[in-house]
């Protein structure tokens, strides 16, 4: 599973400086990053199997590199460290569903139950967390082995069923580029069709709200959907990840100690629809998740808006799309929906010349501009900024209750 914090984020070491360049999306920079990274960060999808690979590499040496004893303590050290993973899950508010889902499963297993039964706990996936100290360690592993198994069959189902529903998906979000809805360039459709791969993973690698979805990493061109994610639930999953993988992006590669012997290049998003990842530093200041999540599935609305009421599927980010609809309406002046549109789907690219300004190093974000003009004007310069803090601190429920407090005021 790809992680999109980089390992140095929340330690006190300081990140590696580097050199920032904007690319485009067609430049060869970036066809080579994407191959680097698949290649080097694969979508592991499911949970545990570099603790099996870890096992295996152990019992492979005994009598090589390590005596049976000292393969066996590092055995015992990997799978319980997976293990206290695995409970951390089960208390996480994000993967108990992840968590709970699993252990029913393989307590239907013929071969588990009976193992399970023996702990006493059979019947409780929902109660794992109380009982997870009680799998031994040969459980333990044997249940990471029926998941590889078990998800495998999944994977496969899915790769026998996804062609249907992503023509679907890419019919409806036709529609919407017919019908005005979405302004995205037929060219950029088809151009990120071909770039990006769709992967169906653990639900115990996903931690995100709610306990499953989706998530778009443009860093590795891929879609990862959550095999909890329920079936009927699937498409409109799909649609909402691939209006990220559609939506405009800034793309900067990022050349870390060059010249030296060590020199890599990692090219990632600067900005992706609304959500500006990263700035000066690259732990820092991620700015407008939340926008560009109520944006998105706001956007999926739209898509789902000719379908009779009883067959809607149900639709995610309800505090978020709430704070946007009052952001919208609050302030001095109404903010127009095409502004935040043309925003969101805006490209930068920095090989073409920026028609508004003449400025030979790129196109520039006018819509981003025009945007945050009409903030200026509804409200002040500093208003989606300080409106992000406040979500990033207090979550988007409790900035709506803030913002109709104040009166739009933040
Ligand atoms: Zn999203």
């Amino acid at each position: 599973m790809p992680r999109e914090t980089p390992p140095w984020v929340g330690s006190d070491f300081e990140p590696p400086t580097y050199k920032l360049k904007k690319i485009d999306e067609q430049s060869p920079e970036y066809k080579a990053s994407l191959e680097i990274t698949r290649s080097a960060n694969p979508v592991v999808a499911v949970f545990g199997l570099s603790v099996l690979e870890d096992v295996e590499l152990y019992r492979r040496n005994i009598g090589v590199d390590y005596s049976k004893t000292a393969a066996e303590q590092k055995i015992k050290k990997v799978l319980g460290a997976s293990r206290e993973e695995f409970k951390r899950l089960c208390y996480s508010n994000k993967t108990n569903h992840a968590t709970a889902a699993f252990l029913r499963e393989a307590m239907h297993d013929p071969h588990l139950e009976p193992q399970f039964r023996k702990i006493g706990s059979y019947l409780f996936p929902e109660l794992a967390f109380q009982f997870v100290h009680r799998i031994s360690y040969k459980l333990y592993e044997e249940l990471l082995r029926w998941r590889q198994e078990n998800m495998r069959q999944k994977q496969e189902a899915f790769a026998r069923e996804l062609p249907a529903v992503q023509e679907a998906v890419f019919l409806r979000i036709q529609r919407g580029m017919d019908k005005g809805t979405l302004p995205i360039d037929q060219r950029v459709f088809e151009r990120r069709i071909k770039g990006t791969q769709v992967f169906l993973v653990d639900g115990l690698e996903m931690e995100l709200e709610g306990g499953y979805g989706g998530a778009f990493y443009n860093e590795q061109g891929a879609i990862c959907i959550g095999e909890n994610v329920p079936f009927s639930a699937r498409e409109k999953t799909l649609t909402h990840e691939w209006l990220h993988a559609f939506s405009g992006n800034t793309l900067a590669s990022r050349i870390f100690e060059e010249g030296s012997e060590q020199a890599y290049t990692m090219v990632s998003p600067l900005r992706l629809g609304m959500h500006f990842k990263d700035r000066e530093r690259y732990q820092s200041s991620s700015r407008f998740w939340w926008l560009n999540e109520a944006m998105t599935e706001s956007l999926v609305m739209k898509l789902y808006e000719d379908e009779p009421t009883g067959q809607k599927p149900e639709f995610s980010y309800v505090d978020e799309r709430a704070l946007l609809e009052a952001f919208m309406v609050r302030g001095k002046k109404e903010i127009p929906w095409n502004i935040l549109v043309n925003a969101y789907f805006e490209n930068y690219n920095p090989t073409l010349l920026d028609t508004s300004t003449q400025n030979t190093r790129g196109t520039g974000v006018p819509a981003w501009k025009k945007l945050t003009t009409f903030v200026s004007e509804a409200y002040h310069p500093r208003f989606l900024v300080t409106l992000d803090n406040v979500v990033k601190q207090h979550g988007a429920k409790k900035a709506l209750a803030i913002m109709q407090r104040n009166k739009g005021r933040t």
